[in-house]
């Protein structure tokens, strides 16, 4: 029995995108459908290559058209092709998204890295900007510290290619370890410049790691560019979460969505495998039920994680499998779905 294109396309058509709620053909994920005597391939384009859905896209796919009469095997294989609105301040890049936090120390660098860096192992093509301009420290997380930034034949900088991605911190900038005071003007310039004259080039995701709290950089990031969204990094304890909710106020306020919430140092994990809950338990995911935010990870504190970022290499490129590795890779794909479900709502064409 020949089975035909439209039978194929008709229970393509029943399988939904899990994040984004809508089937495949409608989404025009299916990229390609070959039929050859009852066996069908199937190539579907991911909305990200960082999809945390791909294994239910697959096994929905297959359960689906399974189900046509006459298939007698079906063959999925996967492309990404990540969809973004192109604004005029930065034409290559796809989609920035802030990494914030309400207070100073609860890991926020650390995690801006290694999302960065998990986006681009996915096959991403990544930028991160260090904007923390009290403790810039992607430089030394990802060994570019004391290189000098080069500039092309227009006297556009070039950034530094540092683990899969493109890096650039106002500490490359300035003299090492020189205090800086930022006053409002010369702060704006230096991200105008640090954002719009910088050869990014193609990007799906620009990583900028913000200052904690709510103060100029975040104002002026939002007058220069259109954000995609904010992640929120916090610590599980209740001052921290005071913290972070001004952060979030203030995205509420300036219009900046919030993708999600990423809890860090959610507790330590004992040698007889118990869990230590040093500063609190169930803190972030109160905070982010409470205002409908997905709460992207909780990542436990490791030693792994601290050393790494000494070292200069983002821990899911150094140790992909500790634990703390592990959850911030899962956080940088349902980072990554969020986005995709915000340009979703944003983009007409889709
Ligand atoms: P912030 O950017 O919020 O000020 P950092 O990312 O600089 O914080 O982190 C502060 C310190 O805590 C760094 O030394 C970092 O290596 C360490 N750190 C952050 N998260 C963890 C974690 N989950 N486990 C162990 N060390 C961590």
């Amino acid at each position: 029995m020949s089975v035909s294109e439209a039978s194929v396309s008709a229970a393509l058509a029943t399988v939904l995108d899990p994040e984004l709620g809508q089937d495949l053909v409608s989404l025009g994920m299916i990229e390609r459908l070959h039929l050859d005597d009852g066996a069908v391939a199937v190539t579907v384009q991911l909305t990200t290559p960082a999809c945390p859905m791909k294994a239910q896209i697959e096994a929905d796919v297959v359960r689906a058209v399974s189900a046509v009469a006459g298939v007698r095997r079906v063959d999925v294989d996967f492309t990404a092709q990540v969809r973004g609105t192109p604004q005029e301040a930065l034409p290559g890049v796809k989609h920035v998204i802030a990494v914030g936090s309400g207070k100073g120390g609860v890991g926020k660098s650390t995690v801006a890295a290694n999302l960065a860096a998990a986006l681009a192992r996915d096959g991403a093509a990544v930028g991160l900007l260090d904007a923390d301009i009290y403790g810039p420290s992607q430089a030394k997380m990802f060994s570019v510290e004391g290189k000098r930034l080069m500039a092309d034949d227009e006297k556009r900088i070039i950034p530094i290619k540092s683990h899969g991605v493109k890096v650039i911190s106002i500490a490359n900038l300035v003299e090492d370890g020189q205090a800086l005071t930022w006053r409002g003007p010369i702060l704006h310039g230096t991200l105008t410049q640090l954002l719009q004259q910088t050869v990014w080039g193609e990007l799906d995701y620009l990583v900028v790691d913000l200052p904690p709290g709510t103060g100029d950089v975040q104002l002026s990031l939002g007058q220069l560019v259109s954000l995609t969204g904010m992640v929120l990094v916090t610590t599980p304890q209740d001052v921290a979460l005071l913290d972070v909710r001004r952060a979030y106020t203030m995205a509420r306020k300036t219009h900046v969505p919030v993708l999600g919430v990423i809890e860090n140092m959610s507790w330590y994990e004992l040698p007889d495998g118990s869990r230590d809950l040093i500063f609190g338990e169930g803190g972030a995911k109160a905070f982010a039920d409470k205002e409908h935010l997905p709460l992207l990870g909780q990542i436990p504190i490791t030693r792994g994680l601290r050393e790494s970022a000494d070292a200069g290499v983002p821990l899911v490129v150094a140790q992909p499998d500790n634990p703390s590795a592990m959850a911030l890779q899962q956080a940088a794909r349902l980072l990554a779905g969020q986005v995709s479900v915000q340009a979703l709502n944003t983009l007409p064409m889709l």
